[in-house]
């Protein structure tokens, strides 16, 4: 009881401050500003967002209304981490992974961009700590197979985007070997329902809005939304995936 106490106080909060981080950081790329601050401000007078980045704590000028939902998603999946981690020394780790697949999947839907100010650093921290934790832990998955895993999803998908000529951008070649890293750690099967996933529900998606006709053929959907979605699905329930599948 004392242990879930003190996740839910630690857990809560590092997802707040998390989902603020993100809030201010997707709100750069999308007003075309990347130096901003980490705090978030208000696009209208400079000052700093209220604790749910709602409204700026002076004027109280509203703000773009999917910030409090950024800042939720945020904390809800931080915490679906705590049982999916295989220790709690890789949950930083995985921290870092769900927070850059959110900001990621914001700024490429604003965008159509996957930078790399935001996928450079967060390879790196995340693979920082996934090393950090495991060796607290040996136990908990192998840093082997991350490898392995980020290097072979980068390499199908650096092949299709040689196919697709266009249809494929680079920085979602590179976003494969983040997600790869992270899935792989878990085990092969969850680096199986990361790159497959992204595809089926690619296409799922794809074809819904063409049927809906909000989108015509020629449209472009950023690819990278339903990788980042799916590589956290497989981290968070890759091994009910594969036992549902399997039957
Ligand atoms: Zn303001």
């Amino acid at each position: 009881m004392l242990i879930l106490l003190f996740l839910f106080l630690l857990v809560v909060p590092t997802g707040v401050m998390a989902g603020r981080v993100i809030v201010s950081e997707s709100e750069a790329h999308r007003l075309g500003q990347p130096d901003r601050w980490l705090t978030p401000v208000c696009a209208t007078c400079g000052r700093e967002l209220s604790l749910t980045t709602a409204h700026c704590r002076l004027h109280r000028h509203p703000q773009p209304r999917r910030n409090p939902v950024i800042i939720l998603v945020t904390v809800l999946l931080f915490l679906a981490m705590v049982p999916a981690a295989p220790s709690l020394w890789v949950w930083p780790a995985y921290a870092v992974f769900i927070g850059a697949s959110v900001l990621l999947t914001v700024t490429d839907l604003d965008t159509k961009l996957i930078p790399n100010r935001i996928l450079g650093p967060s390879i790196v921290v995340g693979s920082v700590l996934l090393a950090g934790g495991w060796l607290a832990a040996t136990e908990s998955g192998s840093l082997v197979r991350a490898l392995g895993g980020g290097f072979a999803y980068f390499a199908v998908m650096y092949i299709l985007a040689l196919l697709a000529r266009g249809g494929l951008g680079f920085g979602d070649v590179k976003l494969a070997f983040l997600i790869g890293i992270f899935a792989g750690y878990l085990s092969w099967g969850a680096v199986v329902v990361a790159g497959l996933g992204g595809f089926i529900i690619g296409g799922v998606v794809s074809i819904g809005l063409l049927l809906a006709r909000t989108r015509g053929r020629k449209d472009e959907i950023p690819f990278g939304p339903f990788m980042t979605v799916a590589g956290v699905v497989a981290v968070l329930w890759g091994v009910q995936v594969i036992s549902w599948y399997s039957g």
